[in-house]
C-alpha cells in the first residue's frame, strides 16, 4: 500500500479505465481470474451489487431474488420507492437457499424479469455454496427466456474453495459477478464487480453517479492485489470450521446445522426457549467469544485468517463452557 503507484481513478482515459495504475492492475487482475471481459473497482459490495441492478432494471421494473439474500434484505435502496425503486419478484429457495427450478421457470414465463440474482456462498444459509453444474442449470434456464444473472459473489472464493474448483466455472454463464475483497480475503476496503465491457461501462458511469468514484484509489487496491495473490489462505479457515465443531460437547438444546458444502461458518441452532440467540451472543461476547444472532433460532459463527488454531479452540472451550450452565 505505501508503494502503490497511483493516480485518479475517477479520471478516465481513451480506453474507459481509470488514471490510477494500481487500480488498473487490480480490475484487470480480477477479469482475468473470473475469465470475463472487465472489471470495476467499487468502494463497497453493496455498491457494486447496486450499480449492477440498476444498470440492467430501470425504476418500476422487476428483480427477481430470494428474500434471504444481502441484496434484497441489507441493500434496500435499490427497492425503495423513495430511492431507486425496483420492484423485487421474491424466488423459492431449499433450506441449503438453492432456487428452486421449477418455481424459478413458472416465474420467467409469467412476468418480464429484467435480472435474476444468485448469491454464492450465501450468507443467511449457512455459507452454504451453489456448486457449478447448479449454478449452470439456473443461468441456462434464465438464458432460455433472455434474463440476465447477476451472481453475488461476496464469498465466491470460499465456494470456490470448498467445491475444489476455479471461481471462473462458478460463474461462467453468469452476466455479472460481485466479489468482495474485504471478507475471508482479508483486504480492509472494497469490491470487484466484473463483467462484460459494455456492462462494466455503464455500471462506472452509475458508480460516479452514486458517489463512489475514488481519486487515489490504488491505495486500497494494493491491499486488494496481494489477497488476490493469496486466495488459498481460506480453505483453512473451512479446516477452523471443521475442528471447531468437532471440538463441541453434543447438548439437548443446541446443534449445529450441517450443509452440503460448508465454508467458513457455523450455524447453532437453538430450541432453548429460555434464551435467544441474542442473548446467548451477548452473554458470549462479554467471554471473548464474537457471533451474531441472524435468526430467532440461529446465532453464526464466522471462522477467518485472523483467528488462530489457538482461539478455535478457545472458542470451543467457551461455548461448551457456557452451554454447561
Ligand atoms: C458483505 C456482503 C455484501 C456487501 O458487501 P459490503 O462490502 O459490506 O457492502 C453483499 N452480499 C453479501 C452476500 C455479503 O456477505
Amino acid at each position: 500500500m505505501q508503494q502503490a503507484e497511483l493516480g485518479d481513478d475517477g479520471r478516465t482515459g481513451q480506453d474507459g479505465k481509470g488514471e490510477d495504475p494500481t487500480v488498473v492492475r487490480l480490475e484487470k487482475m480480477a477479469s482475468d481470474l473470473l475469465e470475463k471481459e472487465d472489471a470495476l473497482f467499487c468502494p463497497s459490495g453493496t455498491m457494486a451489487n447496486i450499480v449492477t441492478v440498476l444498470s440492467f432494471a430501470k425504476k418500476g421494473e422487476l428483480v427477481a431474488l430470494d428474500p434471504k439474500s444481502h441484496i434484497f434484505s441489507s441493500e434496500t435502496s435499490i427497492f425503495s420507492s423513495d430511492l431507486f425503486g425496483r420492484k423485487a419478484v421474491l424466488i423459492e429457495t431449499d433450506k441449503e437457499g438453492v432456487p428452486d427450478l421449477a418455481s424459478l421457470e413458472r416465474l420467467f414465463a409469467q412476468q418480464d424479469i429484467k435480472l435474476l440474482c444468485l448469491e454464492n456462498t450465501s450468507g443467511y444459509y449457512g455459507g452454504n455454496c451453489l456448486t457449478v453444474s447448479q449454478t449452470d442449470e439456473i443461468c441456462m434456464l434464465a438464458a432460455r427466456y433472455q434474463i440476465p444473472v447477476h451472481i453475488d459473489g461476496a464469498r465466491l472464493w470460499n465456494a470456490a474453495a470448498s467445491l475444489h474448483c476455479e471461481v471462473s466455472d462458478l460463474v461462467r454463464n453468469a452476466d455479472t459477478v460481485m466479489f468482495c475483497l474485504s471478507k475471508g480475503l482479508g483486504a480492509p476496503v472494497g469490491s470487484l464487480l466484473c463483467g462484460s465491457k459494455e456492462r462494466i461501462r455503464a455500471a462506472r458511469e452509475l458508480r460516479k453517479a452514486i458517489g463512489g468514484t475514488m481519486r487515489q484509489a490504488g491505495v486500497l487496491a494494493a491491499a486488494g492485489i496481494a489477497a488476490l495473490e493469496n486466495v488459498n489462505i481460506l480453505s483453512e479457515d473451512h479446516e477452523k470450521v471443521k475442528w471447531f465443531v468437532q471440538l463441541l460437547k453434543p447438548h439437548p438444546l443446541f446443534d449445529v446445522q450441517s450443509y452440503s458444502h460448508p465454508t467458513n461458518m457455523v450455524y447453532v441452532r437453538m430450541t432453548d426457549r429460555e434464551r435467544t440467540p441474542k442473548e446467548v451472543a451477548d452473554d458470549l461476547k462479554h467471554q471473548g467469544l464474537l457471533g451474531k444472532a441472524v435468526s430467532p433460532d440461529r446465532l453464526r459463527l464466522v471462522f477467518h485468517k485472523d483467528i488462530s488454531w489457538v482461539q478455535v479452540e478457545q472458542a470451543a472451550n467457551i461455548l461448551n463452557t457456557y452451554l454447561q450452565d
